[in-house]
C-alpha cells in the first residue's frame, strides 16, 4: 500500500495548513507546491519543492491528488476546472450561491479527464453541510439554524481595509448568544439577519483620519454591515499585531425538530477553532484520501460531501472501523 502522492496548488494560509496536515498523516506525502509567484523565492522561504503552477501538467504521473488552495473569489473558479482535467482534485470553494454552477463546470472537466474532483469541502461548506443534511433527513419536521463565530471573516476584514482612512483592520463575526440559548431550550424563532450575528470591527486608522467618518462608512456599508449591529473599535498597530493576528473561527449547526407525540428533539454540531485554515486543511486531507480511493475504484466527475461515503475518509480499514467506531 503506497502513500498517496499530493500536490498543493496555491500557498496561502490554507496551502500552508495542508502542508502541515500532510505531516500528521503518514499515508500521504507532499510531492510539490505549485504557485503563480516566483517558485524559487517561495522554495527558499519554505524549504519545500516549489514549481510554477503553469508547469503542473508535467506532474500528471507523479501526483495522485492535487489539493487546490486558491481563494474562492477569483482563483478557484478558474483553477479548479483547468486542473480537474489533469488531476484528481480537492478544493474548498465556499461561495455558497455559486456552488451549483461551479459543480457543473468542474463536473464536465473532471469527466473529460476521467478524474475525481471533490469540491466545496471544509467546514462550511463541508462538515456543516453534512450535518444540515443528516439532521434534516432524520427529523422530517423542524427548523434549521446555522451560526458562525466567534471568528475572523476574511471578506469582511478586506471590506474594512478598503475604507478610506483605514490602515489595517480585522472583523469578527459573533453569534448572538441569547438567541442560541433560546433555541437550545426549545424555542424555534424566525430570525432576522441582525438577530443572529453581530459584527465587531477592530480598526487601525491612518494618522489624522476622521474616525467618526470611518465608523459611519463601515456600519452603513450595504451587504457587509448595514444589516447587522456593528461595533467599530479603534486600536493601535501594536494591539492589532498582538491581539488580533490569529485566525480563530467556528460555529454551530442546530436542528430543532418534533416527532411522534410532539416530543422535541434537538441536534447540534459545533466547532471551536483556534485556526480556521489549519482545520479546513485537515478536512481537505481527509477528502484527499477519499478522492484517491474513489479514483482507484474507477469513479470520475465532481463530488461533494453528500456523494462520498464516510468510511472513505478514514485511514482505517472497513473492518477496523466496524470494530472500533460503530
Ligand atoms: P489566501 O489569500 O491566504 O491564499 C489564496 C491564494 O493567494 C494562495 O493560493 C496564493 O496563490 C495566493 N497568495 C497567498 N499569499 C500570498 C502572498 N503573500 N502574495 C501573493 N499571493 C499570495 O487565502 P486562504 O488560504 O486563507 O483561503 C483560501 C480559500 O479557502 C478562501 O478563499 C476560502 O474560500 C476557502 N475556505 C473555505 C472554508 C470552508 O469551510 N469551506 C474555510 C476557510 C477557507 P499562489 O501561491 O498561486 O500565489
Amino acid at each position: 500500500n503506497r502513500r498517496i502522492r499530493v500536490g498543493i496548488a496555491g500557498y496561502g494560509n490554507l496551502g500552508k495548513g495542508v502542508e502541515q496536515a500532510i505531516r500528521q498523516n503518514p499515508d500521504m506525502e507532499l510531492v510539490a507546491v505549485f504557485t503563480r509567484r516566483d517558485p524559487e523565492g517561495l522554495a527558499k522561504e519554505t524549504g519545500l519543492k516549489v514549481e510554477r503552477l503553469a508547469d503542473a501538467k508535467e506532474y500528471i504521473d507523479r501526483i495522485d491528488v492535487m489539493i487546490l488552495c486558491g481563494g474562492s473569489a477569483t482563483d478557484l473558479p478558474e483553477q479548479t476546472p483547468q486542473l480537474a482535467k489533469l488531476f484528481n482534485t480537492v478544493d474548498s470553494f465556499d461561495t455558497h450561491a455559486k456552488i451549483p454552477e461551479f459543480y457543473d463546470k468542474v463536473n464536465a472537466a473532471a469527466l473529460e479527464g476521467g478524474k475525481v474532483s471533490v469540491i466545496s469541502t471544509g467546514w462550511d461548506p463541508g462538515l456543516f453541510s453534512m450535518n444540515r443534511l443528516l439532521m434534516q433527513s432524520v427529523l422530517a419536521e423542524g427548523h434549521d439554524y446555522t451560526f458562525w463565530g466567534k471568528g475572523v471573516s476574511q471578506g469582511h476584514s478586506d471590506a474594512i481595509r478598503r475604507v478610506p482612512g483605514v490602515k489595517a483592520g480585522v472583523q469578527y463575526t459573533v453569534p448572538v448568544e441569547e438567541v442560541i440559548e433560546r433555541i437550545r431550550s426549545g424555542e424555534t424563532p424566525e430570525l432576522a439577519t441582525r438577530e443572529k450575528h453581530r459584527r465587531n470591527c477592530y480598526v487601525v486608522a491612518e494618522a489624522g483620519a476622521d474616525q467618526a467618518a470611518i465608523r459611519e462608512t463601515i456600519v452603513n456599508m450595504p451587504d457587509y454591515f448595514a444589516d447587522y449591529d456593528t461595533t467599530v473599535t479603534f486600536i493601535t498597530e501594536e494591539e492589532l499585531a498582538g491581539e488580533h493576528s490569529g485566525m480563530p473561527h467556528g460555529g454551530f449547526v442546530i436542528r430543532s425538530g418534533v416527532t411522534g407525540n410532539g416530543n422535541r428533539q434537538i441536534a447540534e454540531f459545533g466547532l471551536k477553532l483556534d485556526s480556521n485554515p489549519e482545520f479546513t486543511a485537515s478536512v481537505l486531507i481527509a477528502y484527499t484520501r477519499a478522492a484517491a480511493r474513489l479514483s482507484m475504484e474507477g469513479a470520475a466527475g465532481a463530488k461533494t460531501v453528500f456523494d462520498i461515503p464516510l468510511g472513505l475518509l478514514s485511514p482505517k480499514s472497513p473492518e477496523e472501523l466496524r470494530r472500533e467506531l460503530l
